[in-house]
């Protein structure tokens, strides 16, 4: 039997007002079983000036009813306003976006009649983390976080819905034959997981290979797992090249609350003109009545759409003569969804949900914690002087009891000794000193070389130690080293 949800709906901005009353309709006529709060978040809450654009007794709301059904919002141009997405995802800890990005040939015009690529998208860490410094005069920087629970999260995650959804397949996509150590961790965390899941067969490329496939020959792909920034992009990419971003809903799946929107954004130019897609929506409207278990009204509503689009009753977005019968707005065609709850599509293959259990909310992480040495340390310096000869004759005056300079990078790349005339240096210098025979070093040691460096009048900008985990080293060579 099921019971009625409590869920928090907002109606956005743009045509979030049109497309969330269209779906609502549509979930309401269905069946599904729904006690709603509504609360404004986005442009109306930017304007009276709070910053993230959403009020305390809307997180009151989520933090109640755990379930999230949110229109796009439009997010102000310009500094000081943070984008209201990422305040939620972050906060709620929603660390699993899903996109499952479907062609409908031949009913909706597409280079990829067989595409049904579902990608799962780490949503909180990489670069994401927005941990930006600018370090000297040139030089910026972006910290790219991995972690170990964060990648076991999200990996779980992409086998569990394969194996729940039925899927064959599951694809890893990281760059770590550059980034060994966080996208390396991302990959070996994905084959320690994938042998627990022996019916799904996995794979792993490498993300720029692995993207340009995934826009030439989409229909080898099933499920695919990645970090948050290639996620970000791939996802937008296969939902575009699978016919239109109006089409596409999102899951955003944290351990005590889950949000469901359309992927695209609040359309402003077409706001108010009733000719939006609801698509997204409803799609997302279906990813959240399999959450909440309610799997018949999902079925119904997922079949009926699917039967509207069948019927060639297309919205200005994917109307295509020769193809499209009838021309609707976003009111017509929830009605010619509602008309069709209870019909089947006849081509395309219809959706059957079933009330699963819900997956594991929580996750105990694998690994005993590592013994840990510090056995040197990076130091970073600004410098503009863009000899690196002088620099290292500079850094060889410091002495410290078991630390010992054994190159400079600029970069990422060994300038000295050795370096080659041609490469570029910028005033961001990298200088490493290790213990020669590998003995672990004390904080103490790093305090003394930082201000002997500060004596001899360089400028210390930020030091990184150098760590062994259980003897391997924690910490990537120089190019070139
Ligand atoms: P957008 O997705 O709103 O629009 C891109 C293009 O697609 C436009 O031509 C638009 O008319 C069309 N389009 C989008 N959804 C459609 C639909 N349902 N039916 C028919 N056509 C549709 O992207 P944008 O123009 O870059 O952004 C507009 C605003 O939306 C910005 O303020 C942006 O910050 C915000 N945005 C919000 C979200 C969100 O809340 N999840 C996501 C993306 C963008």
């Amino acid at each position: 039997m099921e019971t009625t949800a409590s869920i928090t709906v907002a109606h956005g901005d743009g045509i979030g007002p049109e497309i969330m009353s269209a779906s609502l309709r549509i979930l309401q006529a269905a069946g599904a079983k729904l006690d709603i709060e509504t609360i404004s978040i986005g442009e109306s809450i930017y304007n009276q000036g709070h910053s993230s654009g959403i009020l305390p007794s809307a997180w009151d709301s989520l933090r109640r009813t755990k379930v999230f059904y949110k229109s796009p919002i439009s997010t102000p141009q310009g500094g000081g306003f943070k984008s209201l997405n990422v305040t939620v995802r972050k906060t709620l800890g929603l660390y699993a976006n899903i996109r499952p990005c479907v062609s409908y040939h031949p009913f909706v015009d597409t280079k990829h009649p067989k595409m049904d690529v579902v990608i799962v998208r780490e949503n909180e860490e990489d670069l994401y983390a927005g941990i930006e410094h600018r370090q000297t005069d040139q030089v910026y920087q972006c910290l790219k976080l991995i972690t170990r629970p964060g990648c076991e999260k999200i990996v779980r995650y992409a086998f569990e819905y394969a194996r729940r959804n039925n899927r064959k397949k599951l694809t890893c996509l990281t760059k770590d034959n550059i980034m060994k150590l966080t996208d390396g961790l991302f990959h070996k965390v994905f084959d320690e997981i994938a042998v627990e899941y022996p019916e799904i067969r996995n794979e792993h490329w490498i993300i720029d290979i692995g993207a340009a496939k995934l826009a030439d020959t989409p229909e080898v792909f099933d499920v695919i797992v990645t970090p948050n920034l290639y996620g970000d992009i791939l996802s937008d990419v296969a939902a575009q090249i699978a016919g239109s971003v109006g089409l596409a809903g999102s899951a955003n799946i944290g351990e005590h609350v889950a949000m469901f929107e359309a992927i695209h954004g609040s359309a402003p130019t077409i706001a108010g003109q009733n000719i939006a897609n609801p698509s997204g929506l409803i799609q997302a409207g279906v990813m959240m009545l399999v959450h909440l278990q309610q799997a018949e009204a999902a079925t119904a509503i997922h079949n009926a759409w699917l039967k509207t689009l069948e019927d060639c009753i297309h919205t200005a977005d994917i109307y295509k003569e020769g193809i499209s019968k009838q021309r609707v707005g976003t009111k017509e065609f929830a009605d010619a969804v509602i008309a069709r709850l209870g019909q089947l599509p006849s081509k395309l293959p219809p959706a059957a949900y079933a009330n699963a259990p819900q997956q594991s909310a929580s996750h105990t992480y694998s690994k005993p914690r590592a013994t840990k040495e510090i056995v040197g340390v990076d130091m970073f310096l600004e410098y503009a002087n863009p000899n690196p000869d002088e620099l290292g004759e500079q850094l060889q005056k410091v002495n410290v009891d078991g630390l010992k300079l054994v190159m400079i990078t600029n970069r990422g790349v060994k300038v000295w000794p050795g370096g080659m005339p041609e490469t570029f240096c910028t005033d961001h210098w990298r200088s490493r000193f290790l213990s020669p025979e590998g003995t672990p070093i004390a904080h103490k040691q790093i305090i003394l070389l930082m201000e002997q460096l500060d004596e001899l009048g360089l400028d210390v900008i930020k030091s990184e130690n150098l760590c062994t985990f259980d003897g391997a080293p924690g910490y990537s060579l120089g190019q070139g080293q």
